[in-house]
Formats: structure tokens, C-alpha cells, sequence
């Protein structure tokens, strides 16, 4: 927290103290999402490649001098409990996916092993600090289920009360891991969108600490150490591509600022191209990408795909994440429900990551970047797995065509079974 010098708005540039604003540019409302600003010469001063290369820290908290948190408190919650556990995922190398896609070298950022199996523990663990920096009883949020996933598992790490707004329509699973670890559920009759809106007006007549992705700032600095890994597990020869899949848009423009840090560090020389990807039947970033609108002039959609995790008519985060793809010279892709859903078993067959249809889908749009012929054969790229297959079963089962074999107990019946698969 001590190399945090500021807030910045996405919108008009206005900077502000940590302390003196509470969530967006007073200026811009709900739009005015901010940017955090660090003092890079008081980082430089805590944080080394060296001193990295030798961290026990096995963990987002690696990183502290780039994290906005009291990093005494930090430790002192991640000590001994699921919070010390987030991050640091493995990177591995899908060598067999390269070689079929055609491309140099390929990397899945597995992220379906965090704690409660999605990408969300990053944000969700700096959130479990605000609250207590903040001194706020009560921390909320909506999601459409990993961000509360998240956010449940880190508070009942670190046994801080929670409230949760989700859509009726989330899946089964990531509902029954709320009400586990002992989270106050409120199952809204609405759309994510009206449960956020909801999430955010209570907050403010309650007084509780919102981590509402977008509207609290720290969230894509939780995210960001994705791309800080990745750089570190490459050491620090960044990929020419990585693949994010986008929702609300707050996991591309974190692993963008990301980057970011790692320039303005000096310790990666070339940016990836970040590519973000939608699902077709959810994908206004992708529209006001090709259209150049930028994200204030965005207007919701009908959002409708099989990967929950990505479903939002207006992206919360849009302002950063149409920054995220402009500055990068990236690009936007949309993929329909199918190819998300044929990805799901290519990626645990061919990798052995077993993602949700959201967690798929960043390896579905390489799969047509490549027959697009945006991705070329001699590109590296990382694609980021960012959720648990087992969050969403009814999911995955839309993308198996193979059944499992039913025998009788005997040696015979199987040997029958077997010659009938071939
Ligand atoms: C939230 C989520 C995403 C998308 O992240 P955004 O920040 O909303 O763009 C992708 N995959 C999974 C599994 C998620 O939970
Ligand atoms: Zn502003």
C-alpha cells in the first residue's frame, strides 16, 4: 500500500488519494471506474527479479509492493489459510494443442485449481483485505457465481460475514459452494445486471464494503497477477498473444494493467497482444470494438449464451477493457455456444484442464483466431483457463457426445463392451 499513489478515472483523467474517494470519480458516478496508480520507484525499492526468483511465497502475495493492501495485514490473513493459497497457478505447455493448431508454442494459465476454482479468487483475496483495512462489517457483491464463489471462500477463510446477490438463473453448483461456506445468499429474480444494480444501492443504504467488479477499483489489480505470473513463469519473455476470456471485462483490462506495471518496471520489453473473447450471443465488446465506440457510449444487449461467467449486457469494466485491446493492438472475437462447448473436452483431452464453458472459451477463440489467420504459425500464446469444469456439470454435459459404457459384473461383459467400442 505504501507505493500506492493514487486513483485515476478511466473517463477524465482526474486523480485522486486512495483514501479520498470511495469507489468511482464523483464526476462520472457509476461510470467513472478508476485506475490505481503506484509510485514504480517505491516499488522498485521493495521488489527485485532477484528477490521473486528466490520468494517462498507461492501465491499472489509475491507480488505485495504491487498490491494495494496493508501488507502486514495481508500476511497476517493469508497466514495458515485459503487466502496464502491464491495464485500462482501453474502455466503448463500444450505442446499436443500447438501442434495441432499449427502455432510456435502454447501455454493454458490453469486457473481451475485456485481455491475455489476460478480466476476470481485474485480479486476476491484483495476484497477479503479492504474489508478489514475499511473496517466494514458486512463486505457484498453480485456476480454471476465465481465472483461469489470467490468471495464466499475467501471470507470464510478469514471468517468475514457476507452477503451475496446472484441471479436466479446461476448454476446449481456455484450456488450450493455459497450457501457452503456460510455465505447470506439473496437469490435476485432479475439478471446479473439488476442484481449489481441492487448490490450497489444496498451496499450504500447499509454501509457495507462493496466488491462489485468494475465500480471497486482493487479488483483488477487482484487479476493483474495473472499477467505478472505469466511473464515470471516465461521468465519475463512475454508471449506474442494471450487469450482472455471477457464478461464484464475486469480479467483483461487487470491482466492489461499488468503489463502495464511490468513496463513502467522495465522487466518486459514488448506487450502481448490481448485478445478478448465473447460469447456470440453476448458480445457488445466485440461490436463496439469494430464500431470504435468507446465504452460510455455502450448500450446494453440481450445477453445469452451457455457460459454463464461471460453472460453481461453492458460490461461493467468496458472502459478498460476496450483500452485493454486498443493499446495492445489486440483484438475482439466472438465464438458461438458450440465452438465454447466443443473446447471443453478438447482442453481436458488434450491438456488435462477440465474447464467451464466460460473457462473454455478464450481456447475457443484461438481456435478461430488461428483459422481466421490472425494468430500466425510462428506466435506463442497463452490462453487462460479461468474456471472449474465441476462449477457447471449441466455445462459440460451439452459438450460430450460419448456415453459411458454400462456392463454387467463380469469379465465377459466387459470384454463385449470393450470390442464394441473398437
Ligand atoms: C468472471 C469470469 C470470466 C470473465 O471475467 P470478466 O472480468 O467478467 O470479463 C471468465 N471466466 C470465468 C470462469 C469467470 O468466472
Ligand atoms: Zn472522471
Amino acid at each position: 500500500m505504501e507505493s500506492v499513489a493514487g486513483l485515476a478515472c478511466t473517463i477524465c483523467g482526474a486523480q485522486y488519494e486512495a483514501d479520498e474517494v470511495a469507489y468511482v470519480c464523483p464526476r462520472h458516478g457509476d461510470d467513472g471506474i478508476l485506475d490505481v496508480v503506484y509510485d514504480y520507484n517505491s516499488v522498485r525499492a521493495s521488489l527485485t527479479k532477484q528477490a521473486l526468483a528466490a520468494s517462498q511465497r507461492r501465491s499472489i502475495w509475491r507480488y505485495l509492493p504491487l498490491l494495494p493492501v496493508d501488507a502486514d495485514l495481508a500476511l497476517r490473513l493469508a497466514q495458515g489459510t485459503p487466502l496464502g493459497s491464491v495464485g500462482w497457478t501453474p502455466l503448463y505447455d500444450a505442446s499436443r494443442l500447438a501442434s495441432s493448431l499449427g502455432i510456435r508454442w502454447l501455454g493454458v494459465k490453469d486457473d481451475t485449481c485456485e481455491p475455489t476454482a476460478s480466476f476470481k479468487d485474485r480479486a476476491s483475496a484483495i476484497a477479503a483485505v479492504k474489508v478489514r483495512e475499511q473496517g466494514a462489517e458486512v463486505i457484498t457483491t453480485a456476480s454471476t457465481g465465481n465472483a461469489a464463489a470467490a468471495l464466499a471462500g475467501m471470507c470464510a477463510a478469514v471468517g468475514q460475514p457476507n452477503v451475496i446477490f446472484v441471479p436466479r438463473s446461476a448454476p446449481e453448483a456455484k450456488v450450493a459452494q455459497l450457501l457452503a461456506y456460510g455465505s447470506t445468499v439473496l437469490l435476485v429474480d432479475g439478471n446479473y445486471d439488476q442484481a449489481f444494480d441492487l448490490c450497489l444501492e444496498v451496499a450504500r443504504e447499509f454501509g457495507w464494503y462493496n466488491r462489485n467488479t468494475a465500480y471497486n477499483p482493487y479488483m483488477s489489480e487482484g487479476k493483474k497477477t495473472a499477467a505478472l505470473e505469466v511473464c515470471e513463469q516465461l521468465d519475463w519473455q512475454p508471449p506474442d498473444w494471450i487469450f482472455v476470456p471477457v464478461g464484464d471485462g475486469c480479467i483483461i483490462g487487470g491482466i492489461h494493467k499488468g503489463l502495464q506495471d511490468l513496463v513502467a518496471l522495465d522487466w518486459i520489453d514488448r506487450v502481448p497482444r490481448l485478445a478478448g473473447v465473447q460469447a456470440a450471443g453476448s458480445s457488445p465488446l466485440v461490436d463496439a470494438w469494430e464500431r470504435g465506440l468507446e465504452g460510455w457510449q455502450m448500450e446494453p444487449v440481450e445477453a445469452h449464451t451457455v457460459a454463464d461467467s461471460i453472460c453481461a449486457a453492458l460490461p461493467r469494466d468496458r472502459n478498460k477493457a476496450l483500452r485493454a485491446v486498443r493499446e495492445t493492438d489486440g483484438v475482439y472475437v466472438s465464438v458461438a455456444d458450440e465452438q465454447i462447448l466443443e473446447a471443453i473436452p478438447t482442453l481436458a483431452r488434450e491438456c488435462g484442464v477440465f474447464a467451464e464453458p466460460a473457462g473454455a472459451a478464450a481456447y475457443a477463440g484461438l481456435v478461430q483466431a488461428v483459422e481466421s489467420g490472425i494468430v500466425r504459425a510462428e506466435d506463442s500464446v497463452v490462453v487462460l483457463a479461468t474456471g472449474s469444469g465441476l462449477k457447471d456439470i449441466t455445462g459440460a454435459k451439452k459438450a460430450l457426445r460419448d456415453k459411458p459404457l454400462i456392463v454387467a459384473p463380469t469379465l465377459d461383459s466387459v470384454r463385449k463392451a470393450l470390442a464394441r467400442t473398437g
